[in-house]
């Protein structure tokens, strides 16, 4: 089958019979829900772009098992082309969108799978790349969206999995079939979720053999009878229900995260792709991890936004030539751009493992993610500096256009004479939107946690930085004999 359209992709979704719950209560249509729409349309870019001759390269892909022309997002990485394409199609989208468009995790979750099904098959003579093949050929054929989970709810982080008081913290198979297995537990933060038709399952963290149930990896379709999703909250989340459009900020789009919970869900034998081999988990979990910290160059797209907006702010309020404006959109720019050079370098650094598919370099990828859970916080801070505290201060677009009180607005939150007092309030809303509003979510917070919280990095960079050679290399310059 070929591509689809945004809208056969979300045509798709109407298909869907999932289990969606939010404030409470069973969401009946998700694809009309005010508050899920907008996350839909940042994925449907991701589908009408591929038909966009301009972005041709970026956003599709010759697949390695059909030769077919595929989204970019349902490729394995066969060179360091493909990486650098990656990184430079999420700056693309973030400035397309300004959130998180979500479908990456899913093209991170196939490589790292991929690459390490190869490995246990050739360790243990299994026929996991077998079952994931005849899965990713499905996605591609079909042009589906699938969410890669892997973080685990995780109780007491101080236990390993097995050792939990409730043995369901991480999800664990708990019970053995002849056509397939049953599983239980829980994952957290799942970018997406609601508008993908797949979920394909990893563990969280490495594993010994004792958390043999554990260590599972799998893909089922996301209305699976026993899962149900339950749709995260982000701060200003209603004020997409109020109808208007200037107080949200970012009225089009927008990204969403939900606890899936794996109520005993059925998997049969050829959607399974690793069961028990507990010594790749780590493998698998560092790959996924790797691959998906230089997808963080969406960020840099949506920074570009952000830097953008601050700079309207600067010219509404007429302070634009101001020497310590200036200074602060050369600093934005510059921390925006330090993020995007780790993430290509780390691409341009890729390798193939045994499988064909290539890999990032681990440490630069590491670095990419370190840099992205703090400039987005002072870019943000910087854009607050320059936008002035209108942006929170400032009042509803239904005073504005109220009758009564509206030519009060109009007259007195106008700051240069020639721009509309509308677009000043628009752009405050923007800035709000991106630094503390829904999609903060996506340019903060997610910064912080998603593909690993910065702790997660530190040790990467602890691991792969090799002091031993760098000792050596000072013994040398410093003429020192042991
Ligand atoms: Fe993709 Fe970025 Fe969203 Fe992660 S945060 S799913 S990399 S857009
Ligand atoms: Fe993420």
């Amino acid at each position: 089958m070929a591509m689809k359209t945004g809208k056969e992709y979300i045509d798709s979704l109407r298909k869907l019979n999932l289990n969606v719950y939010m404030f409470g209560e069973k969401v009946l249509v998700p694809v009309d829900h005010p508050i899920i729409i907008p996350s839909m349309n940042a994925v449907a870019v991701t589908y009408d772009l591929a038909f966009d001759p301009l972005y041709e390269d970026l956003m599709t892909a010759t697949s390695h098992l059909t030769g077919e022309k595929i989204n970019r997002f349902n490729h394995i990485f066969q060179n360091t082309s493909d990486l650098v394409k990656k990184v430079k199609r999420q700056r693309l989208l973030g400035q397309k969108t300004a959130c998180c468009f979500q479908r990456c995790v899913g093209q991170d979750a196939f490589n790292a799978v991929y690459s390490t099904a190869f490995e246990v098959d050739a360790k243990y003579g299994t026929n996991y790349l077998g079952n994931f093949t005849k899965f990713l050929r499905y996605v591609q054929d079909e042009d589906l969206v699938t969410d890669g989970a892997m973080t685990d709810v995780k109780g007491d982080r101080g236990l390993a999995p097995s050792q939990q008081a409730d043995p369901d913290l991480y999800l664990r198979v708990v019970e053995r079939r002849e056509d397939g297995i049953v599983v239980r537990g829980c994952k957290a933060h799942q970018t997406g979720i609601v508008n993908s038709h797949e979920v394909l399952c990893m563990p969280t963290i490495s594993m010994d053999p004792a958390d043999k149930d554990y260590a599972v990896c799998f893909s089922v379709p996301s209305d699976s009878p026993g899962i149900v999703l339950i749709y995260g909250r982000q701060s200003c989340d209603t004020r997409k229900m109020e109808g208007t459009e200037i107080d949200v900020g970012n009225s089009q789009y927008g990204g969403h995260e939900a606890l899936i919970i794996f109520d005993d869900v059925f998997v049969p034998n050829d959607r399974i792709f690793l069961n028990g081999e507990t010594d790749f988990v780590g493998t698998l979990v560092e790959r996924f991890g790797g691959h998906h910290r230089p997808s963080y160059a969406c960020k840099v797209g949506v920074g570009d936004v952000l830097i953008g907006a601050a700079a309207l702010a600067a010219d509404y309020n007429g302070v634009a030539k101001a020497s310590h404006i200036k200074d602060k959109l050369i600093e934005m720019t510059h921390l925006n751009e330090t993020i995007y050079s780790s993430a290509l370098a780390c691409s341009y650094e890729g390798f193939a493992t045994p499988s064909g598919a290539y890999l990032i370099d681990l440490m630069l990828a590491n670095v990419c993610k370190q840099n992205v859970t703090r400039f987005p916080y002072e870019i943000g801070r910087l854009a607050e500096d320059i936008a002035g505290g209108l942006m929170v201060t400032q009042p509803s677009e239904k005073d504005l256009r109220s009758p009564e009180i509206g030519h009060y607005i109009d007259k007195y939150l106008r700051g240069v004479a020639s721009v509309p007092t509308e677009n000043r309030m628009r752009i405050f809303r923007l800035i709000e939107n991106l630094t503390l509003g829904t999609g903060a979510v996506g340019y903060r917070t997610e910064s912080m946690h998603g593909a690993g919280s910065p702790q997660a990095q530190r040790i990467m960079i602890a691991r792969l930085g090799n002091y031993a050679h760098k000792k050596e290399l000072a013994k040398a310059i410093a003429k020192i004999k042991d």
